[in-house]
């Protein structure tokens, strides 16, 4: 997948040291007491860079509080006066992207629902041209990299070139701990797309709960994202929306200082030869199991070739429980995580699977 984005680095823009950016505020904007509290809270942790809170919220059900709507702006702008903290807010229209810079509000975020949509998306970057102001994407709804890289080029199209990108889960049919799968993959696929471009963890609304934030903000950080973005509300338990993934100015704070930030460099030279020799044993493991894959996989087309002549179905799901029962006792006796290792062997049955079918259905050499 070729991608096309001319940004400027986030220190460029937003520069907060070594340290990660932090955003953090209400889901929703409620009422301006609720606001400014929050606010000053916020700012008094010296651990928060930009206030957000939701002015317009796009629900999934109707009649759910819809967002406090334009008035909301003021309280933010009021917020940032008494604070000196810049202030962000979702923007789904080109009237709101008016609105929220008529407002002074300092970098606009596109929504995970709005993100999916590239009408939506087209309309604010259309409504973004010309304009410098810091736009950060949120990742779709559903699990799809394309829809979340073409939502940053139209933006970036449109001029924009302080952009990041917000990682805030897919939705999955499955119930799982989370609210929205975290899908790793996925964000470190976009971060290696464009090694460039900031990727901001939203741990909140990968969570759906309080409890689980500081392990998945903690892996955000581990996996050199450059910042978060925290729900928080002065009293989260008569929040109006996302009431159970809020936290309390307090409690965001322990939390930030609780996670460990890691350095992605080192200037120390035994530290990097180490890392090097450590890179180069995987490398040269990671190439012997692409051999032993490759080998297995020539086993596979004899078999497939035998099938064929015998005509004997490719599928013989005792032959496959055989494989996964047996696989994962080995790997869990060599300490391998058992999800992981039913999940590569399948990866790998569906590969072999695939190849045998292209055997099945060529004729043998002899009859072709
Ligand atoms: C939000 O940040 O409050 C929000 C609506 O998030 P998302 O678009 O990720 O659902
Ligand atoms: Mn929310």
């Amino acid at each position: 997948m070729k991608q096309t984005l001319d940004i400027v680095p986030l220190k460029s823009w937003f520069d907060t040291g070594d340290a990660p950016l932090i955003i953090a505020g209400p889901c929703s904007a409620e009422t301006e007491e609720q606001v400014l509290a929050t606010a000053h809270l916020l700012a008094n942790t010296g651990r928060v860079n930009v206030l957000r809170a939701g002015i317009w919220k796009p629900r999934t059900r109707p009649g759910e509080f819809e967002g406090i709507g334009s008035i909301g702006l003021q309280w933010l702008r009021r917020a940032k006066e008494e604070t000196g903290l810049p202030i962000t807010t979702e923007v789904a229209t080109a009237k709101h992207v008016e609105e929220a810079l008529a407002a002074g509000v300092d970098i606009l975020w596109i929504g995970a629902r709005s993100t999916a949509n590239p009408f939506t998306v087209q309309e604010i970057a259309d409504a973004l041209k010309g304009v410098d102001v810091p736009v950060l994407v949120k990742n779709p709804v559903n699990p799809d990299l394309s829809l979340w890289l073409g939502a940053l080029e139209r933006i970036n199209r449109a001029g924009v070139k302080k952009l990041a990108a917000i990682h805030r889960g897919f939705s999955s049919y499955e119930k799982t701990a989370f609210r929205n799968e975290p899908m790793w993959d996925i964000a470190i696929q976009l971060k290696t797309m464009v090694p460039d471009l900031p990727v901001i963890n939203d741990p909140s609304h990968i969570c759906g709960n309080r409890e689980l934030i500081p392990y998945i903000a903690q892996k955000a950080f581990d996996m050199d994202m450059q910042g978060l973005i925290v729900e928080s509300h002065i009293d989260p338990s008569v929040a109006w929306t996302d009431a159970k993934q809020q936290v309390t100015p307090q409690a965001l704070s322990d939390l930030l200082a609780n996670l460990a930030l890691r350095h992605a460099k080192s200037d120390d030279p035994v530290f990097e030869d180490k890392l090097a020799q450590l890179r180069k044993d995987i490398d040269k493991l990671d190439d012997q199991i692409i051999k032993i894959l490759s080998d297995r996989m020539k086993i596979v087309e004899k078999i497939g070739e035998y099938k064929r002549d015998n005509n004997v179905t490719i599928l013989q799901v005792s032959r496959w429980d055989e494989i996964i029962q047996k696989r994962s006792n080995v790997a869990q006796a060599l300490k391998l995580d058992k999800e992981f290792t039913v999940k590569l062997l399948e990866l790998i049955h569906n590969e072999s699977i695939r190849k045998q079918n292209e055997i099945m259905n060529t004729k043998p050499v002899a009859e072709a």
